[in-house]
C-alpha cells in the first residue's frame, strides 16, 4: 500500500528541527481555524470577537467539555450530524466499531473530570492514532531480536482495555477488526474486569507481539511473568490510560526484556504524547498544541506544574477542538532530549486511581484496578459519573450522579448488582456496597479527580 502523504509527513517530522515543527504546527492552525470558522456555527459566535486572521492561539477563548456537549450540533462540522442521532448510535451496542453515518468512528468517554463525553473521529484522526506511535516505537522494533519476537507471536495485538461501551479502546478496536485485513484477525481485546488469573491464563494462550493497556494491569503481568505464572514474549509494551512511574517501567522492562513505552492520550486526542527511546514523553506538537495553564487560564512557564492543559487538535475537522481544556496537570520541559528530537518533553500527573486488593474465598488476594472497577459502575444505564472510595477493609461507598431521566433508586439497585457480580466473578464476596451521601467530587487536598482510591484507616 503507498502511504498517503499525512503519513509521510508523520515520519518526516519525526526527525525534523524546532522550525520546521512550528511551522507545520502553525499552517495546521491556520488551516483548522479558517475551517472551523466556515463550518461551525459554534467557533463563528465563539471567534466572534477576534481579527479576521486570527493571531496568536492564547488570544482565543478555551472551550470545555461541558460547552463542547450542549452545543453538540453546532460545534460539529458537518450538517448531518446531530446529537440526537449521535445518541441514537451509541444507545445501540451493536455500534461499537462502526462509523455514524457511514463516515465517523464516535467515542465516549467520562474522562479524568469525571463528565461524560462524546468525540467524533474523521479520516484525519483516525490515520493519525494509527501512525504517530509507529514513528516513536519503529526504530526500537527494527532489531533482530524483536522483529523476530514480532514474527515469531504473528504480529498479535493485545489491547487491555475497558469493553462494553463506545469507549476510544474497545471501539476503535472493533472498529480495526471489522475494516483492518491485515489487523484485523490479528488483534484482541482482554478486559482488565477478569480476574487476574484468568487475564493471565488468556493472555498466555493469545501470545501478543504487542501489548497495549494499563499500567496498574500491566505491572501485575509483569508480576506474573517474574514468578513464572507468564510465558509471552511480546516485542512491545504501551502503557496508556494512566500515569505510570519509572520504576513501574523498569518493572516491565525486567520482566519482558521487550520495548516499553508510555503512550499519553485521551479520546479528545489519542496520541498526544509518546514516549522515546531516551525515556521522554514528546508531545506531537506537530498535530496537537498542548498549552499548560493555571486555573485562570493563564500560561504556566517551563518547569512548573499546571492547573491544566488547554488541546488544541489541529488533526480532526469533524469536531473541532481549539483550546479545550483537558483537566490533567503537566509540567512542559525546556531542555532537549538525548534522543535528539526537537518535539517538547512533556510529564503528566495524576491519571491514576488506586488498585484496590481484597481476600478471595480462597483465601488469596486479588487485585481489582480502577478502571475496571468504575467501568462496571458506568455501564450501568442511568449513571452520568461515579467515584469510588474504599472505606474500611470490607466496604466500597459509591457516590454517583444520575442521569435526569432515570429513577436514582432503580439506578442504585443495577449498580449494586452489577458490582456484587463482579465481585463474584473475583471470588470475594464479602464487599459491602454503600450508596454515598456526597456526590463525586475533585479531591479537597490535591484538587484531582479520581475514580477510585482508598481511605481505609
Ligand atoms: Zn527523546
Amino acid at each position: 500500500m503507498v502511504p498517503s502523504s499525512v503519513e509521510v509527513d508523520i515520519w518526516r517530522a519525526r526527525w525534523a528541527d524546532a522550525g520546521a515543527i512550528a511551522a507545520r504546527q502553525q499552517r495546521r492552525l491556520s488551516e483548522l481555524l479558517r475551517y472551523a470558522r466556515q463550518h461551525s456555527q459554534f467557533y463563528r459566535r465563539h471567534h466572534a470577537d477576534l481579527p479576521s486572521e486570527p493571531g496568536a492561539l492564547s488570544a482565543m477563548p478555551p472551550v470545555t467539555k461541558p460547552m463542547v456537549m450542549e452545543h453538540f450540533d453546532e460545534v460539529v462540522t458537518d450538517p448531518e450530524v446531530t446529537r440526537a442521532g449521535v445518541e441514537a448510535f451509541i444507545a445501540d451496542q451493536a455500534n461499537i466499531g462502526r462509523r455514524l453515518l457511514g463516515r465517523y468512528p464516535v467515542w465516549t468517554t467520562s474522562g479524568t473530570t469525571g463528565e461524560p463525553g462524546i468525540f467524533l473521529q474523521d479520516d484525519l484522526s483516525l490515520q493519525l492514532v494509527h501512525t504517530v506511535p509507529d514513528r516513536w516505537t519503529t526504530p526500537a522494533l527494527l532489531r533482530p531480536k524483536m522483529i523476530s519476537r514480532l514474527v515469531r507471536n504473528n504480529f498479535r495485538g493485545a489491547e487491555i482495555a475497558v469493553t462494553g461501551g463506545h469507549f476510544a479502546g474497545a471501539s476503535g478496536i472493533a472498529l480495526i477488526q471489522r475494516e483492518s485485513r491485515f489487523l484485523g484477525s490479528r488483534i484482541r481485546m482482554f478486559s482488565p474486569d477478569l480476574p487476574i488469573d484468568e487475564l493471565i491464563e488468556e493472555l498466555g494462550a493469545f501470545s501478543p507481539a504487542s501489548i497495549t493497556g494499563y499500567s496498574t494491569v500491566l505491572v501485575e503481568l509483569a508480576r506474573a511473568a517474574s514468578d513464572g505464572r507468564l510465558a509471552i514474549t511480546p516485542a512491545m509494551i504501551a502503557a496508556s490510560g494512566e500515569a505510570i512511574s519509572r520504576a513501574d517501567k523498569r518493572e516491565l522492562r525486567g520482566a519482558f526484556e521487550c520495548v516499553v513505552r508510555e503512550l499519553y492520550g485521551a479520546t479528545e486526542g489519542v496520541v498526544l504524547a509518546m514516549e522515546c527511546g531516551s525515556g521522554s514523553l514528546h508531545v506531537n506538537s506537530d498535530w496537537f498544541v498542548l498549552e499548560p495553564v493555571d486555573n485562570d487560564r493563564r500560561p504556566v512557564p517551563p518547569g512548573q506544574l499546571s492547573d491544566t492543559v488547554l488541546l488544541t487538535n489541529l488533526g480532526n475537522r469533524i469536531q473541532p477542538l481549539i483550546r479545550y481544556d483537558l483537566g490533567d496537570s503537566i509540567v512542559l520541559h525546556q531542555h532537549a532530549c538525548a534522543c535528539g528530537s526537537a518535539f517538547p518533553v512533556i510529564e503528566v500527573q495524576g491519571r491514576q486511581g488506586e488498585v484496590l486488593v481484597f481476600s478471595t474465598d480462597r483465601g488469596t488476594k486479588t487485585p481489582i484496578f480502577p478502571l475496571a472497577l468504575s467501568g462496571v459502575v458506568e455501564g450501568v444505564a442511568g449513571v452520568a459519573r461515579c467515584q469510588i472510595v474504599r472505606v474500611s477493609q470490607t466496604a466500597l461507598e459509591v457516590r454517583m450522579e444520575v442521569a435526569p431521566d432515570h429513577p436514582r433508586a432503580t439506578v442504585w439497585s443495577r449498580v449494586r448488582q452489577a458490582l456484587a457480580q463482579f465481585f463474584d466473578a473475583h471470588g470475594v464476596h464479602d464487599v459491602e456496597i454503600r450508596p454515598g451521601i456526597q456526590p463525586p467530587r475533585r479531591n479537597p487536598h490535591s484538587g484531582k479527580f479520581s475514580h477510585v482510591w482508598s481511605e481505609q484507616p
